[in-house]
């Protein structure tokens, strides 16, 4: 039973089937790999001569991190290190993981936002992030193929680009340090090609994953200790825009338990508390569909606190009518500057439970019209001005920080919206679209709305052709 207690991450990403349609898949490691880029076709190849023989690969990974999120050489290179240390484990045993290693190349690069965005919220951003070969540290994920209320990473399969993050709100940092090294490794495996490993729970490939994943098998060991991507695949694939409205799933950051067949459930109070950043499979979540009521009570609870985002998670699997206001509740509460990380990842799930509830029931969109206000960058600026830093270099958000988190949650609210799938707010949806077309707006600023809403569109369609869940990245 000492795997019950694992905790495991789900990340979501996309994958392109072979039929270069994007299917997405979960990816269970956000962003392990994020910081792992491959620097490089030529450098590749080169180190591949060096020392493809009995020896192994060492894949040279470079690193770019958005310049406020703290990244040096030393720390990246403990990432490696660690993340070489499983490999060389299971080299001992199977020899095309002998050898094999990731090593950093280059100086970690930061970059500010006129080089890459601060965080991954629009497919048109994953286009950019991996349209270069280094792993990218950023702020928060919260598109991946599909929606998401946080990721740990997002990675194309195969291809390039890795996009992860550092610290998981609300995980611990023992956690977090933990995990980054097999978040990496996983990252790296599907941008070599690989797929998740739904036979083993502690693979490095598995669908969730924690610190203690650490087996690879034979075929994933031949990938990992090859040059070339499996299957011949063109990294180039990954570049490719990705269609709006595909399917997607949830990243899950706990495992719940092994992925052993035992239908066991555990109390709900115990379920919250696995870490899990995204959407677990709807059927676990269903399971608690009796519970409603004390989850509803656990949402409020100051002992559940930590725990916040994945009530809200659940809720939207198993709310119905009645847990709309509690959700407008936490939408319309300011962030507070003790518990910001609580709230603000409270508040990337909440609009997205609440348009998977309005979907589920058939709400009208006059229960859910508090995220057409949230989807107004204005709506979050006021609610963040109590964790606005008095002065630079005080404890808090700046000013940029504000406006980014903002325009994150804004985004995410339009998408809760838009994923009731209602008639009455794709109708309102398409009069927003209308008005931005017109308005007088900074071109970038007119093309970026408008991008927003068009997905939202194609999201509402989706949602109500195929429910919510459709939208969730897998
Ligand atoms: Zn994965």
């Amino acid at each position: 039973m000492f795997h019950m207690t694992l905790m495991r991450v789900f990340e979501p990403r996309p994958a392109f089937s072979s039929r270069g349609v994007i299917a997405m898949r979960h990816r269970h490691v956000a962003g392990l790999l994020g910081r792992l880029a491959i620097a490089g076709f030529a450098a590749f190849l080169l180190s591949e001569v060096q020392t493809a023989d009995a020896q192994g690969i060492d894949h040279p990974i470079c690193v770019r991190n958005f310049n406020k999120i703290p990244l040096t050489d030393a720390d990246v290179d403990d990432i490696l290190s660690r993340a070489s240390a499983i490999l060389s484990e299971v080299g001992t045993t199977r020899l095309p993981c002998q050898g094999v290693k990731l090593s950093r190349q280059g100086n970690v690069a930061p970059f500010d936002e006129s080089v890459f965005p601060r965080s991954l919220a629009l497919e048109s951003e994953f286009t950019k992030f991996t349209g270069d070969a280094c792993v990218k540290v950023v702020e928060r994920i919260i598109w991946c193929g599909g929606l998401v209320p946080g990721a740990l990473g997002c990675a194309p399969v195969p291809g390039q680009g890795l996009v992860v993050v550092r610290r998981v709100l609300g995980l611990t940092d023992s956690f977090n340090r933990g995990v980054e090294p097999v978040t990496w490794l996983h990252e790296f495996g599907h941008t070599r090609g690989l797929q998740h490993n739904a036979l083993d729970s502690l693979s490095v490939m598995a669908p969730g994953l924690g610190p203690t994943n650490r087996s690879i098998n034979d075929s994933e060991c031949a990938v990992l200790g090859s040059a070339v991507p499996a299957a011949g695949a063109a990294p180039l694939a990954a570049a490719m825009p990705m269609p709006a409205g595909g399917l997607i799933e949830l990243a899950q950051a706990t495992g719940v338990t092994p992925q052993s067949a035992e239908p066991a459930r555990m109390p709900v109070e115990e379920f919250v508390k696995q870490t899990f950043l995204h959407n677990p499979p709807l059927e676990k979540l269903k399971q608690y569909e009796g519970d409603l009521p004390k989850v509803q009570e656990m949402l409020f609870d100051p002992k559940f606190a930590p725990y916040r985002s994945n009530i809200i998670v659940l809720l939207g699997a198993i709310g119905n009518k009645d847990t709309i206001p509690l959700l407008a509740k936490i939408i319309d509460t300011n962030i507070s500057p003790e518990k910001t990380d609580v709230d603000i990842g409270a508040r990337l799930a909440a609009p997205l439970a609440m348009g998977t509830i309005a979907n589920r029931n058939n709400l009208p969109e006059k229960d859910i019209s508090i995220l057409r206000s949230a989807s107004q960058q204005g709506f979050w600026e006021q609610r963040l001005s109590l964790v606005k830093a008095p002065n630079p270099g005080s404890k808090g958000l700046d000013d940029d920080d504000v406006r980014a988190l903002s325009r994150d949650l804004a985004i995410q609210s339009t998408r809760g919206y838009a994923i009731s799938g209602s008639e009455e707010v794709r109708s309102k949806l398409q009069e927003e679209h209308a008005g931005t077309v017109s308005a007088a707006l900074p071109e970038p600023v007119r093309q970026e709305q408008l991008s927003i809403l068009n997905d939202a569109l194609k999201l509402n369609k989706t949602s109500k052709e195929m429910g919510a869940y459709a939208t969730f990245s897998k």
